[in-house]
């Protein structure tokens, strides 16, 4: 007799976590200390050595750290911040915390990242622009050397959104401190994950300190040291600016420091599934994501494919709506910026404003691509797309 039962759903994204995490959670759950304290300490020192950057501050998420990030160079009411629309809205939104105003720039149509020439353009028309905010689209580098570049030339910072890039290279060293400060995400579906959690790294001990301080209350040391030397009064701090409350637990750094190790194993997980699905789909109406720079490593954070509507009896969002009914999650990366109500109505962006951003997010589809996917699961997935648009090829 067949079994009929239908497989379980295989979803979009889901997080790696081993016993080794459960392990040192537990740990620290039974130490006593549960918030920042010496694992959150040990993860950050852990984390500058990964990056070969001599500072990195633990935060509770990206957003956190961006926001921290901004605030550290000095972005205040009225100030300009050049940045992508392909992105989350976390990458602009923390520009508008700080009471400054995203000029968004489009991408290019390889990579999706924010477009060198249009940047150059960009911070010719503001010259009083102060910041450049590129985000590393899906594990691939931006391309530093030109934006750094156009920085120079305009006395314009560079804060990186590596949420996508861990371990992602540029120019073969693992991106982080090419910009003034670089901010990875730990959200449950990036690339590694402490559940909600970011860490920001600098070269700069200025930038380093006053993040350290902004994070937790504008207090101007740690909790840590405050209770732990014995030097000095345990009761005693001050308060040297209206900060923030971004500081990372130890539970999570506990989940964050098994994760860090794996994470150069968990990249080549995801570079063989999206090597994988570039050979299965070699004769789709689809283009294919490439690595940009193949001497450089992509972090593979998505797998965004391009479907070739023009060939294609049916649309992105049927084909989208197909996969589910095949009982396979996908996901879209990224609904563009300037169409959002938001950033749309105050800015009052049209959707032409940004063709390129447009087109793609019209044809894409981010597909599963996680650690610890089985060879069924990357086969079920293979063969879903290719039935629905072989069926749908005109
Ligand atoms: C996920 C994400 C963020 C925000 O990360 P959080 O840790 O959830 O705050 C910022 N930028 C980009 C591009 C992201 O994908």
């Amino acid at each position: 007799m067949q079994d009929t039962t239908p497989p379980a759903f295989l979803p979009f994204a889901k997080p790696a976590i081993g016993e080794e995490e459960v392990a040192a959670v537990v740990k620290t759950l039974r130490s006593g200390w549960l918030t920042t304290g010496p694992v959150t300490k040990a993860f950050e020192q852990d984390f500058a050595g990964f990056v070969s950057v001599p500072h990195a501050v633990a935060v509770n998420s990206a957003t956190a750290g961006l926001h921290l990030a901004l605030e550290a160079i000095g972005i205040g009411p009225g100030d300009k911040v050049l940045t992508t629309p392909y992105t989350f809205t976390a990458t602009a939104e923390v520009v508008r915390y700080l009471g400054a105003t995203p000029i968004f720039v489009d991408v290019d149509p390889d990579g999706f990242n924010i477009d060198p020439t249009k940047l150059a353009e960009a911070a010719r028309a503001h010259p009083e622009a102060k910041a450049i905010i590129p985000v590393h689209f899906a594990g691939q580098s931006c391309d530093m050397a030109s934006i750094m570049d156009i920085a120079r030339a305009h006395s314009l910072r560079v804060i990186e959104d590596a949420a996508h890039a861990l371990p992602t290279t540029y120019d073969g060293q693992v991106i982080g401190g090419i910009g003034d400060i670089t901010v990875f995400s730990f959200y449950a579906t990036k690339t590694i994950t402490t559940g909600e959690g970011g860490m920001a790294v600098t070269r700069c001990e200025k930038l380093a300190k006053r993040m350290q301080t902004m994070r937790l209350h504008g207090i101007s040391r740690d909790v840590f040291d405050r209770y732990t030397s014995s030097n000095k009064a345990t009761w005693y701090y001050e308060v040297v600016a209206p900060g923030f409350k971004y500081n990372m637990t130890d539970m999570a750094a506990s989940i964050g420091r098994c994760q860090l190790r794996k994470a150069g194993s968990f990249q080549q997980e995801r570079e063989a599934i999206a090597n994988r699905y570039n050979k299965a789909f070699a004769n789709l109406p689809v283009v294919r994501p490439e690595n940009q720079c193949p001497q450089d490593t992509h972090a593979w954070h998505l797998y965004v494919l391009r479907l070739e509507l023009d060939r294609l009896s049916i649309s992105r969002d049927v084909f989208i709506e197909r996969m589910r009914e095949a009982g396979i999650g996908t996901s879209v990366h990224f609904i563009p910026l300037h169409l959002q109500p938001y950033w749309r109505d105050t800015y009052d962006l049209k959707p032409q404003d940004f063709p390129v951003a447009l087109e793609v997010y019209e044809r894409c589809v981010s597909l599963p691509i996680w650690p610890g996917m089985t060879n069924g699961e990357i086969e079920r997935v293979i063969s879903a797309v290719s039935s629905i648009l072989l069926e749908a090829a005109v």
